[in-house]
């Protein structure tokens, strides 16, 4: 985990309270730190004392205990495929930072769920800024944390631990309402959103959620569909 990242991230629980203002945030208890990143340690909530662990780099914000996780079975859960998943991730990420005009911005790029392995390959792209990826459950061992990228484990898209603006960019893949939502509350305004994983038949439902929620749609392609936060 980026150490500066610590000043964005909020507790999931106690979410509502910080962005009224009324809370600090997050306090970084460091295990090991290399070149900025906290590799081991916890995140610690001031107000409902609860504690997220540091694991090789990743901070996981999980609310229970896995087993009871898994028979609750969860919400909706994303199935589409990253676009281009059968070709290189390489020409995924290159789209992806020419969508959301990474070289020009810096700052805090969040990747949602099923995007996270172009995390490294973005951030070659995007060497100003911190790719901040989400990991879902099942999507394998973190790699060993690399400059540039900060993974997020066991978040849930609909509930994401940020405070409202605080990120530059972000592409999420899937067209789910509460994704959607949460993304623009998190984005920064002038922030771009790319969602990924759309089809021609959900286009003028996903423009509406995006009107919705906030944003402006700047691009529209079969490929992704981009907007702006107003
Ligand atoms: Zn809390």
């Amino acid at each position: 985990m980026f150490i500066e990242l610590a000043e964005v991230l909020v507790c999931p629980v106690c979410r509502s309270q910080h962005d009224e203002g009324t809370l600090q945030g997050l306090v970084a208890v460091v295990g090991e730190l290399r070149d900025r990143k906290v590799i081991g340690g916890w995140l610690g909530c001031p107000a409902c004392e609860a504690r997220y662990p540091i694991q090789d780099g990743a901070v996981c914000f999980h609310l229970a205990p896995p087993e009871a996780r898994d028979r609750s079975g969860g919400g909706p859960s994303t199935t589409e495929s990253p676009p281009g998943s059968s070709g290189p991730q390489a020409e995924t990420a290159l789209l992806v930072a020419a969508l959301l005009s990474l070289h020009e911005v810096a700052g805090y790029v969040l990747l949602g769920k099923g995007l996270g392995t172009m995390a490294e390959e973005l951030s070659r792209l995007a060497p100003a800024s911190e790719i901040v990826a989400l990991r879902g459950r099942g999507e394998g061992p973190v790699s060993p944390p690399s400059a540039g990228v900060t993974h997020l484990s066991d978040t849930p898209e609909e509930s994401l631990p940020l405070r409202a603006a605080s990120i530059t960019a972000a592409a999420i893949l899937g067209t789910r309402e509460d994704a959607i939502a949460e993304a623009a509350r998190v984005l920064k305004p002038a922030g771009r959103l790319a969602v990924l994983g759309s089809s021609p038949a959900r286009e003028e439902a996903v423009l509406s959620l995006l009107r919705t929620a906030g944003l402006d749609p700047i691009v529209v392609d079969p490929r992704a569909i981009v907007a702006r936060r107003v």
